[in-house]
């Protein structure tokens, strides 16, 4: 008797059935737990559940951030975090300073811009990060103080450059001048370590969708009460982006300018009270020793490879995502190599390319922000291992073993 067929087409075989991840820097991977809690029939939006636990949803998000200060929340992404940030900070004709790592914050300038903002662009290139002295020196050339705040991205999320937030806020004290600090913490927050109130930071814009676990649609804007003195006379404020009903709302229907994102609050809930039983700073731990794991990996296959690390000094690395410059058609051959192969989804380069180094639009990007643990990251990069050799991308050896041993020792 014939159990089982043996004339299977080995040749339609892929090793891509399975639980895939998707390894871009944002959206990131959502826990089931987050996924169940949306999964429900829509609340009453006037009253019950959904109205009750909104204060307790806007005190956890604060003390993700380490702030006591307010939090406001947008239905949107992260650009309209950007937007709702200019509006309250800003007046037409006002002046910027954006400190450049990447792209990110060329956007958020550009968006300042169109609001009727002069911007001025401190750039740092594509693999450094904000040096604080040139701040410092920039602000001391303002001594009539019309630049009304520096705009910086905690960690550009194309070339994984991280900024020392803390150092700006010194840069700017050195230089004693009253600009508000104004910080794209989109891609990192409960990733790499953010403080708030300890670091003097004005304005904080954050997304949902990359360590917060859940789904794009959410942005979130925090303010000092020096930002909200700025709001009192900014005139680029219109209606919708008005921080202050939705901090201080006369009805909870104001709280988001209208009908709440219901489903995305019970997700919200959900990821905080994941990252409260984890402990905030047990998962800032977790993002640092699963980068160290990725980066170690990166350095053995460059060691007689061409892959590298875009930033060389790790203490510029961001722990939620890492950019890794490789031979452009390298780079895509990998990307895709993964994604028909493995079920992985790496991030592609975005705004690499630069003057002193025009080849370089060839990276791809691992993102490892938010729901990740050492199981995922290992088959990750030993999937990116596969792809390597498939390709016939030269590489170094022992990158997974490296990559272990980090993730193996405190
Ligand atoms: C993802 C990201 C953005 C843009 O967020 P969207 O949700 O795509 O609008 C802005 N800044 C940084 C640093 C990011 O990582």
């Amino acid at each position: 008797m014939r159990c089982f067929s043996t004339d299977f087409k080995a040749a339609d075989m892929t090793l891509q059935t399975g639980r895939d991840y998707l390894a871009i820097p944002g959206p990131s991977v959502m826990p089931d737990r987050v996924l169940r809690a949306m999964h429900r029939a829509a609340p009453n939006i006037y009253e019950g559940e959904l109205v009750d636990m909104v204060p307790g949803l806007l005190a956890g998000l604060k003390r993700v951030a380490r702030t006591e200060g307010d939090c406001a929340i947008y239905i949107g992404n992260g650009h309209a975090g950007w937007e709702a940030a200019i509006s309250n900070v800003f007046s037409r004709g006002d002046r910027a300073l954006v400190c450049a790592t990447g792209a990110f914050a060329h956007g958020w300038g550009e968006m300042a811009t169109r609001m009727g903002v002069e911007i001025e662009v401190l750039e740092f290139g594509r693999q450094s990060a904000v040096d604080p002295a040139q701040l410092t020196a920039r602000l001391a050339a303002d001594p009539e103080g019309r630049i009304k705040a520096v705009m910086a991205v905690q960690v550009d999320t194309a070339t994984s450059v991280r900024t020392d937030i803390a150092a700006l806020r010194a840069a700017i004290d050195a230089a004693q001048h009253p600009a508000l600090l104004m910080a794209d913490c989109i891609a990192c927050l409960a990733c790499d370590v953010f403080e708030m109130d300890a670091w003097g930071c004005d304005v904080m814009v954050a997304g949902c969708q990359k360590g917060l676990m859940v789904p794009p649609g959410l942005a979130f804007v925090y303010f000092s009460a020096r930002a909200d003195a700025a709001r009192e006379t900014a005139n680029c404020v219109t209606a919708y982006w008005d921080w202050r009903p939705r901090v201080a709302p006369d009805v909870f229907y104001n709280y988001f300018c209208g009908t709440a994102p219901t489903h995305h609050l019970y997700g919200l809930r959900e990821a905080l009270s994941m990252i409260e039983d984890e402990g905030i700073e047990a998962v800032w731990a977790r993002h640092a020793r699963i980068a160290r794991a990725v980066w170690a990996a990166v350095e053995a296959w460059g060691e007689g490879g061409t892959v590298r690390l875009n930033a060389a000094d790790p203490a510029i690395r961001s722990h939620a995502v890492t950019t890794v410059r490789a031979a452009p058609e390298q780079a895509r051959q990998l990307r895709r190599w993964v994604r028909e192969n493995a079920g992985l989804t790496l991030g592609k380069p975005i705004g690499m390319v630069s003057e002193d180094d025009p080849g370089g639009d060839g990276a791809f990007r691992i993102g490892h922000m938010g729901h990740l643990n050492a199981h995922m990251i290992m088959g990750a990069l030993g999937a990116i291992e596969a792809g390597l050799t498939a390709c016939e991308i030269p590489h170094g050896d022992g990158a997974l073993s490296a990559a272990a041993g980090v993730l193996s020792r405190p």
